[in-house]
């Protein structure tokens, strides 16, 4: 039987999960984590391997000679030099999709959060705030609500149209833009130019990937475009938003609240601008994360070697 070796499985499967039907392939090994000085050794001899945020180099591709297959527990695939894979004819598969809904669901748990703050009030009641209040309710933030208000989605792809629908579920009105204009997409919203979207947005989803073109697009010149008191969402990648000038607008009452689930360099650091800035919700990444997601990238992740061992190899990302 070959050896199959997960390098990082902990955040795919922390536990709720089973590893078995992979364990069905071959002789399988997962670490929670690999450190880097410990990936050439245990890859070994394995025939396949898989990682999700550990990085697979030339050098460990040239080190581990008996290597035919990489599987990726992820969508990206940055962290695998494809174009070695590639020159050793090993065949690298990624997970194209899996989070579609769990994402766009999560940007509303951002979104409802800035509109009614219910951890917030939650805390005030169980503190006592309630009990000794003159007047049967109060709030502590403006409340919003949605409907009639515009939302402006950046990247209108899968998630992106995803999280329209369910903006529109709550009487929103929602523009789009994307370099790349689709029947379905012309269906549910009207394709503005960004410049359009940014004046007339009063929330904005970013959901475009993370590329040299849209590295950065998030900044203080394009912040100025937008509406005073905008509310901006990322679900997607972190360094699509500037985070010094972000801190600068939401520290001036530009943008009224920014939610991210992503920053620019995860973990987050200590320095993280974001951190000190007022009006600022971050989460650690979870929005993929919910236990039916991980299990839809877990049955493509054995599908994908299954089919590598029928000799029919599917969502290859180094052909
Ligand atoms: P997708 O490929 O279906 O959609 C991306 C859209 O962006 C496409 O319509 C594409 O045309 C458009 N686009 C690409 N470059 C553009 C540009 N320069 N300007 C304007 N539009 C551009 O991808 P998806 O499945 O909707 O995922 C979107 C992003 O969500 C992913 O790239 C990833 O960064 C992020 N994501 C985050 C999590 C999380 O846990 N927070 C999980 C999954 C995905």
């Amino acid at each position: 039987m070959e050896k199959i070796v997960v390098l990082d499985g902990y955040t795919e499967n922390p536990g709720d999960l089973s590893w078995d039907e992979l364990g069905q392939l071959g002789d399988l090994t997962v670490y929670d984590r690999t450190p880097a000085d410990k990936i050439i050794e245990r890859i070994g001899n394995a025939a396949y391997v898989y990682t999700n945020k550990t990085p697979i180099t030339k050098q460990t591709i040239h080190a581990c000679p008996h290597l035919k297959f990489i599987g990726v527990l992820a969508t990206g695939y940055n962290v695998i030099d494809v174009q070695a894979a590639k020159e050793k004819n090993i065949i690298v598969s990624n997970i194209p999709t899996y989070g579609t809904q769990a994402v766009s669901q999560y940007v509303f748990a951002l979104l409802l959060e800035i509109c009614h703050h219910v951890a917030h009030h939650c805390t005030a009641v169980y503190e006592g705030r309630w009990t000794s209040n003159p007047d049967w309710c109060f709030w502590d933030y403006p409340l919003i609500e949605l409907a009639g208000k515009t939302l402006g989605v950046i990247g209108f792809g899968r998630i992106g149209q995803s999280t329209a629908k369910i903006a529109q579920a709550l009487g929103m009105n929602v523009i789009a833009y994307d370099e790349y204009k689709s029947d379905e997409g012309r269906k549910l919203a009207s394709y503005v130019p960004l410049e359009t979207l940014y004046k007339q947005s009063d929330v904005i989803s970013l959901h475009v990937p993370l590329f040299p073109s849209t590295e950065g697009m998030i900044n203080r010149h394009s912040i100025e475009k937008m509406k005073n008191n905008v509310i901006i969402i990322n679900t997607s990648r972190g360094p699509l938003v500037k985070e010094d000038d972000m801190a600068e607008a939401l520290n001036s009452g530009k943008v009224y609240y920014y939610a991210a689930d992503v920053v620019s360099s995860e973990p987050i650091l200590k320095t993280n601008p974001l951190l000190k800035a007022k009006n600022c919700i971050i989460t650690p990444h979870i929005a993929w994360a919910p236990k039916e997601s991980r299990q839809r990238l877990m049955n493509i992740a054995v599908d994908n070697l299954k089919h590598f061992l029928k000799g029919t190899p599917v969502n290859i990302v180094n052909s």
